[in-house]
């Protein structure tokens, strides 16, 4: 089947790049005409585990083009995702900008019968506006359809392979017809492909971000309220999460969620509640919430600093909003970093993945180590953002040298406090007594 892709970032480049991998064939249209032309040479934009093989794989067997030109691509596919980016506006909706250029420019090249599928993270009604963008320029019928992405940044390529369902909302049989054959052989496991109206679909991605974002949040309130009472997050949590109804995933307490997905989509949820007058409470104390806990690193390493970290060196391990991506949109680090610049502190930062990101963001502001140890030397204080691999288990003993002061605020609660303590570490995490 011949498939165009517009939009060639987190989604749209792994969604094609999968396509292809099972056979069909595939075009992905971007407006950067630099990020095209590096992929047509293999040049991976992002950082995404075992994305560049599937490109290069693809590229090379004929499956796979880019392409800066919409007509080239959507001339003669049977079905056209719109992969585009969604970002807030300034009350917080979804920005349908780029959507809806992109719906229209489509209308003007659509062969019969296409389908034209929304993967963008986009409100309810939004299929609507997007069929009329493309009839307006369209002299051939047509067919809409919504198919929410869920697939998590670090791991795109598998959850694309293999998504736990994929969500369809269509309203003709030629749409249920091409999706079921697109995504046959992502499902062989038995996974289903759940076929509902196009609102249901739109609605079905916010509420499952909304969702994580709350258990996520409802966690990090506990972990706030063990650490006043006196009681162990790892325990509440373990007690918890063995109640079958609840389960032991997303869990896990830290400085507050990040990325281009909860964030935003918390919002837009909220405010289209809003809009047609039926408010999710829940849903706006959650986003409330985090832009609070992502302030806690920063008063952590205050008070471990007895009050204040002006003039003081802050080493940062983790800039990505999550391990194994170079993604640092609504990252805690950016929270942690403009508090302390404000507080007149000096950053010194490592990631693994993202210190290119960080520069093109930071540029000069902060100072970037190129190991995770050298980031260490001298600092009055380590803060820990991003719980990647290689922060796990690090040499203990060689943080405690390289450190000036060996205070380490510990957002992800990666070590141990009794043997933090017993190292001669002031060692504070969250929701968890120190020793
Ligand atoms: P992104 O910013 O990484 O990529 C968007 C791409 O679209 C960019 O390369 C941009 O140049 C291109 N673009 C913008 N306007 C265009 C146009 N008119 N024509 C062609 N290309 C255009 O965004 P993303 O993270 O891939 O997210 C895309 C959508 O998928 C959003 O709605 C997002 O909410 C949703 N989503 C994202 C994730 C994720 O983990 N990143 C997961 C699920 C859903």
């Amino acid at each position: 089947m011949k498939v165009a892709v517009v939009g060639t970032g987190y989604v749209g480049l792994v969604v094609g790049a999968c396509f292809a991998e099972t056979g069909s064939e595939v075009t992905c249209v971007d407006v950067d005409a630099g990020k095209i032309e590096r992929l047509t040479r293999n040049v991976i934009p992002i950082f995404e585990p075992g994305l560049a093989e599937v490109v290069e794989r693809n590229q090379r067997e004929g499956r796979l083009a880019f392409t800066t030109d919409l007509a080239e691509a959507v001339t003669d596919a049977a079905a056209i995702f719109i992969a585009v980016g969604t970002p807030p506006d300034e009350d917080g909706s979804a920005d349908l900008t780029h959507v809806l250029a992109v719906a229209s420019g489509i209308g003007a090249h659509l062969a019969a019968d296409a389908v034209v599928v929304t993967k963008s993270t986009v409100p309810v009604g939004t299929a609507e506006r997007v069929r009329a963008a493309v009839a307006s320029r369209s002299t051939v019928p047509f067919h809409v359809c919504s198919n929410p992405e869920f697939l998590k940044e670090g791991a795109a390529v598998e959850d694309s392979m293999r998504p736990d369902r994929v969500v369809v909302g269509a309203d003709s049989q030629r749409t249920r017809d091409v999706m079921t054959e697109l995504y046959a052989p992502f499902v062989r496991t038995g996974k289903p492909i759940l076929f509902m109206d196009i609102p249901s679909a739109e609605l079905t991605k916010y509420a499952a971000n909304a969702m994580l974002a709350t258990r996520i949040t409802f966690m990090n309130e506990i972990a706030n309220l063990c650490e006043k009472v006196g009681a162990s997050v790892d325990a509440v949590r373990s007690g918890v999460g063995s109640d079958a109804r609840i389960g032991p995933s997303f869990l896990f307490p830290g400085p507050g969620y990040g990325g281009s997905c909860f964030p935003k989509d918390v919002q837009a949820l909220d405010r289209l509640a809003d809009e047609v007058g039926s408010p999710m409470r829940v849903v706006s104390a959650v986003h409330a919430a985090n832009e609070f806990q992502k302030t806690r690193l920063f008063t952590l390493t205050e008070a471990a600093l007895g009050g204040s970290t002006t003039g003081r060196r802050i080493a940062v391990w983790g800039l990505a909003f999550k391990p194994q991506t170079d993604d640092m949109r609504e990252s805690p680090a950016l929270v942690l970093i403009e508090m302390l610049r404000a507080a007149g502190a000096h950053v010194v930062a490592h990631d693994p993945a993202a210190m290119t990101e960080a520069r093109r963001r930071l540029g000069d502001a902060i100072e970037f180590a190129d190991t995770a140890y050298a980031a260490l030397a001298g600092a009055d204080a380590l803060v820990i953002v991003t719980d990647w691999n290689e922060y796990r288990h690090p040499n203990l003993d060689r943080m405690r040298t390289a450190l000036r002061t060996p205070i380490v605020i510990d957002g992800r609660n990666l070590y141990d406090p009794a043997r933090m303590a017993r190292l001669g570490f002031t060692y504070r995490s969250i929701g968890r007594r120190s020793a």
